[in-house]
């Protein structure tokens, strides 16, 4: 990685799903540059094992489900007290249910908003006053270009995603003064566990919509988070940036 080396040491930097796919690339960038990484995912021996094999010392993993409020609070005192106070939240955990409108039934619907929009209300109000007291904080929201675009098949998620980009412009204006960031990285299509079932004929046709001609991978994404985490982005808030091979532009 090109960046500043170790720009993030002495500070805690919390990653929801950061377990697999992107938000395991974003662990291990943070880690690289120097934070102590809190992993949170459902299954906690998957955050556990993940937080296990992070460069440096100091991880940990915690098992959590983000649309679960209270369950999120918990982890962050729990966090707080092994780690210590939060500084860099990245909201990153998400899930899909796709299915075309007329076929999408209300728990497809309730169960991607209570992830991909309500999780990330969850931990960031989660973290917010200590951020706040510290006068300063960096959060990264993972919405999606689907969120810029949409996408037939995907009005819950694409739903979710456009509510994180109003979420973050929010969060940015509020906590602005007390020097505590908020930006959104809308990603294109990035191969995870997520974009796995894609069959060729898919991959084919997507490769023609992207001007790089590629699908991307997880550090990709990590680059630029662990960018918009880090001092040199001291004076950027309130910004969604694309990491799409030019698919959104
Ligand atoms: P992924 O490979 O499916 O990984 C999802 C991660 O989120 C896992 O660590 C999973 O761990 C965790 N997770 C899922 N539900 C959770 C919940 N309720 N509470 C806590 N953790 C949960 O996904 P990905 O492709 O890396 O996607 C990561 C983010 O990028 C998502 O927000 C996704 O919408 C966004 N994104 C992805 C792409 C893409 O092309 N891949 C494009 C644009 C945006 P557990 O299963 O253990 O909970």
């Amino acid at each position: 990685m090109n960046t500043q080396e170790r720009e993030l040491e002495g500070r805690v930097a919390l990653v929801t799903g950061g377990s697999r796919g992107i938000g395991l690339a974003v662990s291990r960038a943070l880690a690289e540059a120097g934070a102590r990484v809190a992993v949170v995912g459902r299954d906690g021996a998957a955050a556990e094992a993940a937080a296990a094999g992070l460069a440096g010392e100091g991880h940990a993993g915690f098992a959590c489900d983000v649309a679960d409020g209270a369950r999120v609070k918990e982890v962050v005192t729990e966090v707080e007290e092994r780690l210590g106070p939060v500084g860099v939240l990245v909201n990153n955990a998400g899930i899909t249910r796709d299915n075309i409108l007329l076929r999408l039934d209300d728990d497809a619907w309730d169960t991607v908003l209570a992830v991909n929009l309500k999780g990330a209300f969850n931990t960031t109000r989660a973290v917010a006053r200590s951020m706040m007291k510290q006068r300063d904080g960096a959060i990264v929201n993972v919405t999606s270009v689907v969120g810029l675009m949409g996408n037939p098949g995907q009005a819950n998620y694409a739903a979710s995603k456009a509510g994180l980009v109003g979420f973050t412009k929010s969060v940015a204006r509020e906590l602005a003064s007390r020097n505590v960031r908020c930006n959104a990285v809308a990603p294109g299509f990035i191969r995870t566990d997520m974009t796995a079932e894609l069959n060729d004929a898919q991959v084919a046709d997507l490769q023609g919509r992207i001007p790089l001609g590629r699908l991307g991978d997880p550090e990709d994404v990590a680059g630029l988070i662990r960018f918009l985490v880090g001092p040199a982005a001291r004076y950027i808030t309130g910004q969604v940036i694309a990491v799409d091979g030019g698919m959104a532009m």
